[in-house]
């Protein structure tokens, strides 16, 4: 079984409202794209800072810019077009309750966890860039892994998403002294005691970093610790469904991973990749 379950109907950018993609004629593009490639189920899971019902959570300047949307009409309308419904949900410090009446008033099949902002600043986002602070490449780091380890822990969400974003930009900024290793050591003890999922994602692919998310030697220790996986894209346009998943597919592989988790109704199970993914457990 292969999924892709982070996905966004739209590009992240102004002027993309919802009733030019929400459509049924978008999803049957999506759902070409993911016939073309070997895919079996699809999720979307859009950014919650596009819904107005997220300002409940943060009132980030780039929120309150981006919160047009309404959630429950997304919710009615991806149910009805007959997708795994998800949402794109970021972790935000000291919201934890509001974040958990928000999520458990709505039938999600699952939501994806995300960290884009350390404090005020993002680490993917260049008009609220993480690099312009103060602060070195290891102090960022050190605060993006520690905020990831706190996503994980905080109980609210059920797949982990882009692990390692912070590389998103590779050598276009600054890079660690420390051995990357030494930062993932606390998220991934935070993935092995909540039992979320970590997603594999083919985005960092596109990226100027030009890898997946996460690093091999994330995965390794992911691994170890006896974490599962999720597999997605986060595709904003149908050519990107299933982008790269043969590479993915291949780490995988190596490192003895045979099973996906597939999520409905914020139940998990887990389903076999391909064969010949994980053979070699
Ligand atoms: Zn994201
Ligand atoms: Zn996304």
């Amino acid at each position: 079984m292969l999924t892709d379950y982070h996905l966004h109907l739209r590009p992240d950018e102004p002027d993309t409202p919802p009733e030019r993609y929400f459509t049924v004629e978008n999803v049957e593009r999506y759902r070409t794209a993911a016939e073309a490639a070997g895919i079996d189920e699809l999720g979307v899971s859009e950014h919650i800072y596009r819904f107005r019902q997220a300002l409940d959570l943060w009132r980030h300047p780039f929120w309150q810019e981006q919160a047009q949307d309404d959630l429950d009409a997304y919710c009615e309308f991806v149910r009805g077009a007959g997708l795994r419904l998800g949402i794109e949900c970021d972790f935000v410090p000291g919201a934890e309750d509001r974040t958990a009446t928000l999520l458990e008033a709505r039938r999600f099949d699952y939501v994806v966890g995300s960290v884009h902002f350390v404090g005020e600043a993002a680490v993917d986002h260049p008009g609220w860039d993480v690099w312009e602070g103060p602060g070195d490449a290891d102090g960022v780091w050190r605060r993006y892994f520690d905020a990831l380890a706190e996503c994980a822990r905080a109980g609210l969400f059920d797949i982990l998403a882009h692990p390692d974003l912070v590389k998103v930009w590779g050598r276009g900024r600054p890079q660690p002294e420390r051995d990357p290793r030494h930062y993932y050591e606390p998220a991934v003890e935070a993935i092995a005691e909540s039992g979320i999922a970590v997603e594999i994602s083919t985005a960092g692919l596109r990226k100027p970093v030009g890898e997946l998310y996460p690093a091999r030697a994330f995965a390794e220790m992911c691994v170890e610790a006896g974490a599962v996986f999720a597999l997605s894209s986060d595709a904003h346009l149908p050519e990107q469904v299933g982008f790269g998943y043969e590479q993915a597919l291949e780490l995988l592989g190596e490192l003895g991973v045979g099973e996906i988790a597939v999520f409905e109704a914020r139940a998990r199970r887990l389903e076999s990749l391909p064969a010949g993914v994980g053979e070699n457990r």
